[in-house]
């Protein structure tokens, strides 16, 4: 069944194992609570369409799926047709839009699952089109229009052009369901490239015919900094997705953090000056030391980036210092000024540890690249643990 995919998964789900090696701890509370804030920030017109591509950022599209159903949401994103089957076997029946482009190969499979899709060109629409009169369907999708991103969407200058050509094949077969646009910088301090993507947006839309049977075409722009930053161009719905993982978008409004990657300690032992650590001996020990190794490595996503670039974990409520090349499976720490670390300890790698937290932009930054990459980049070695309890 399409729900125990490595799409929706949380790969080991035997809680009494999850915990034993290495893991990530889902807050859904606190994933909820980041949704409550873009639907008030957005106002009571827009509708939330969260996006649950790469398995809901990393942290497990099922169990996701339903934190957010109390949120009223209107429909799911997602950015491929096995994602698409995916929300589809974990029993969601409302609107679920592909917001990357497919291929025309997939489109039968997009229309078995009654996925909407995003389209950019009225070729692409034939083909819809026709997979629906195919799986004897009335297929549905948006318009994406292009103001500045680039990736796919119509013209942004050209609306009144390809606007006549996709009415003209919308109607009894297809449901022309929506219009959106995608902001390429919304997170950066300055907004003045996202209200010219806006302006361009509503150019577009002025040109566009009006639906001929006087129904009602979904507006939609904002991702989650877009929602927070500018929600008077919210219109029908938003589509948050870093924000509500955990990850910032800007100054404005700051997430709770939601996932949290830990790992055991499994040995820990003192080491005499001028012991080494790792591939390439990177690290001597300059005095005698206790190093600890934890059981998580860049095969499970840890970065190897972090550890040159100053990278921590907390253990005991206290930092430690990341030493040496991070290995496939193992990564060792300096404990030497942490007292009675012991195999077992937990090491926190993102998260809080008693008074202390490291976040997941904080780690981000230190491997030069982005909270999105980090986590959708945690491997399936580690099990999803939800709502976790504390740190035994
Ligand atoms: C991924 C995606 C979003 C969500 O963006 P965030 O920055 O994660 O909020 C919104 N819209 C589209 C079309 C997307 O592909």
């Amino acid at each position: 069944m399409a729900a125990q995919s490595a799409y929706t998964t949380c790969f080991v789900t035997d809680p009494s194992t999850a915990r034993s090696r290495a893991w990530v701890e889902v807050d859904l509370e606190a994933l909820r609570r980041n949704a409550r804030t873009v639907r008030v920030v957005a106002g009571s017109e827009a509708q939330l369409i969260p996006m649950l591509k790469a398995n809901a950022y990393g942290l497990g599209m099922e169990r996701v799926l339903a934190a957010l159903l109390p949120e009223q949401p209107w429909g799911f994103g997602v950015a491929a047709v096995a994602e698409g089957e995916a929300l589809r076997g974990c029993g969601w029946r409302g609107p679920a839009v592909v917001f990357a482009p497919i291929a025309p190969g997939e489109y039968a499979r997009a229309a078995a699952a009654n996925l909407a899709l995003c389209l950019s060109d009225v070729e692409a629409l034939r083909g819809w089109v026709q997979a629906g009169r195919s799986a004897g369907r009335r297929v549905a999708f948006h318009t994406e229009i292009d103001t500045g991103m680039g990736r796919a969407g119509f013209s942004w200058s050209e609306a009144a052009v390809w606007g006549a050509a996709v009415a003209a094949l919308a109607g009894l077969e297809s449901r022309w369901e929506g219009c959106f646009t995608h902001f390429h910088s919304a997170d950066e301090p300055v907004l003045a490239p996202t209200d010219e993507q806006w302006e361009r947006f509503e150019y577009a839309l002025r040109n566009l015919p009006a639906p001929r049977d006087g129904s009602q075409r979904l507006v939609h722009a904002t991702n989650s900094a877009a929602a927070l930053r500018r929600p008077e161009y919210a219109r029908n719905l938003v589509r948050p997705g870093i924000f509500l993982y955990g990850g910032e978008v800007g100054a404005e409004y700051h997430p709770w953090a939601v996932a949290a990657l830990r790992a055991r300690v499994v040995l820990v032992r003192g080491v005499p000056a001028g012991a080494t650590v790792g591939y390439g001996a990177t690290y001597q020990a300059a005095r005698p030391e206790r190093w600890a190794t934890l059981a998580i490595g860049y095969g499970d996503g840890l970065r190897r980036a972090l550890g040159p670039a100053g990278g921590e974990v907390l253990i005991r409520g206290q930092r430690a210092p990341i030493i040496g090349r991070i290995s496939m499976d193992v990564t060792v720490v300096n404990v030497a000024n942490i007292p009675g670390v012991v195999p077992g300890d937990v090491a926190t790698l993102i998260g809080r540890d008693r008074d202390v937290e490291i976040r997941l932009d904080e780690v981000a930054a230190r491997c030069g690249t982005i909270s999105y990459e980090i986590l959708t980049g945690l491997g399936p070695r580690l099990p999803r643990v939800y709502d976790a309890p504390d740190l035994t």
